[in-house]
């Protein structure tokens, strides 16, 4: 799922330049160092997601990895920044763009993270060893301390906001809190309940946090970056006041389609984000959920489960045998189909990704971010016309979608 549009056309000409080399598909896409203070680095890995390093005499530890495909990207920036092997890697929690470079950067290295990730990961793919797919060997379920780099670093146990295995970084020396996606800079939250989030959770642990953290912490956002504990405030209080708006509609006996129909979150419209999953709808339902407990499950359940054992036609065919037989059985949002094609570019499955995230753009047609995200895979696969084809039935239904024009003025550039 996108979550930010990506500012490709500002990045460095360094970056433009592993791009304008890029000729078939095993180029890694870029990634885009800034330093933040100290032994702290950031790598923006495709100009979406944040990896924050801390590299120093006792060596390298990562918070994040970022996607499959950009880990060794990630690797050259850090070489460049005279890292030796990464020693430490803390998973912020276990979507698939923050751990999809645990495999290959962790080699060597001790990965931790609260249990939630290590079932996440273990839930959708069948993932057998540490080694071959970077799953954590430690897990934690209480906040814990690490001493590195001169830093005191505390682990802060917040799962079931985003997901289930939320974890807070902060490095208390350096005043730095990476959070991981508790807050999407700008945007409406996710929380979404079938990777284990809650919004009314969301507001429990963002409160903890606030008590926490001093009050000149500096956020990091794994999508959007720094932000200051004042936003934090802010973004607190809008999330209380659209779960509020939506309470009132759920105690007044309204359904949920009543209810997006209705749409009580109008106010807020700035922080809608429709071309990053994260409408009115998205956050509607998800506050919806929380405030009737879980709903259906995600389609992607089961469908995964088919994918490992028969292969993605049998899970496409899958899908289209419960969406008839089954339609109120299972989540079929927009967002659901696209989560799951980024899960599986984020495990290098480019193929697999593309066929489902192709039938996304069936299930929805006018949806412009379903081609926008297959654009991306295909451009992932080396296959730069069906790319452009889709970014251009993506602006075309969507004027405003910036990735696209970034995207295709990028392309262009090769
Ligand atoms: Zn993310």
């Amino acid at each position: 799922m996108k979550h930010r549009s990506l500012p490709v056309f500002l990045v460095l000409t360094s970056v433009i330049s592993v791009w304008a080399t890029a000729q078939d598909i095993d180029q890694p896409p870029p990634v885009e160092v800034s330093h933040i203070t100290g032994s702290l680095h950031q790598l923006r890995c495709n100009g979406n997601v944040g990896v924050v390093a801390s590299v120093g005499e006792d060596g390298t530890l990562l918070v994040d990895t970022g996607y499959a495909a950009t880990a060794s990207a990630v690797q050259g920036e850090l070489a460049k920044l005279g890292s030796g092997p990464v020693r430490i890697i803390l998973n912020t929690h276990g979507d698939g763009d923050h751990v999809g470079g645990n495999a290959a950067l962790g080699d060597g290295a001790v990965i931790i993270a609260h249990p939630g990730v290590h079932r996440q990961m273990g839930k959708y793919f069948a993932l057998p060893t540490v080694k071959s797919a970077g799953l954590p060997m430690v897990t934690l379920q209480e906040d814990a301390t690490i001493y590195f780099n001169n830093d005191v670093i505390r682990l802060l146990q917040v799962p079931g906001g985003h997901t289930a295995g939320d974890v807070v970084v902060h490095f208390t020396k350096s005043k730095v809190a990476c959070i991981g996606d508790l807050v999407l800079v700008g945007t409406f939250p996710n929380a979404d309940p079938a990777r284990g989030g809650d919004a009314q959770r969301l507001i429990e642990v963002l409160t903890r946090l606030q008590k926490i953290l001093p009050a000149d912490t500096t956020l990091l956002a794994a999508h959007g970056g720094a932000f200051t504990m004042a936003e934090l405030e802010a973004y607190i209080d809008m999330i209380k006041s659209t779960v509020a708006a939506v309470a009132t509609e759920v105690a007044a006996g309204r359904s949920l389609a009543e209810i997006v129909e209705q749409n009580p979150l109008a106010p807020w419209s700035k922080w809608e984000s429709p071309e990053n999953g994260l409408s009115f709808e998205n956050w509607t339902t998800e506050i919806y959920a929380s405030l009737n407990g879980v709903g259906p499950q995600s389609i992607c359940a089961p469908m995964t489960e088919v994918l490992m054992q028969d292969g993605v036609e049998a899970a496409v065919a899958r899908y289209r045998q419960l969406k008839k037989e089954e339609p109120e059985g299972w989540r079929f949002a927009e967002n659901e189909l696209n989560l799951f094609g980024y899960q599986l570019l984020a495990r290098d499955r480019t193929d697999e990704a593309i066929v489902i995230l192709e039938l996304n753009t069936e299930a929805f047609p006018e949806a412009f971010n379903t081609y926008d995200s297959l654009a991306e895979a295909y451009m992932l696969a080396g296959r730069t016309q069906a790319s452009i084809a889709n970014y251009q039935r993506s602006l075309e239904l969507n004027p405003d979608n910036t990735n696209a024009v970034a995207m295709l003025a990028r392309i262009r550039e090769e």
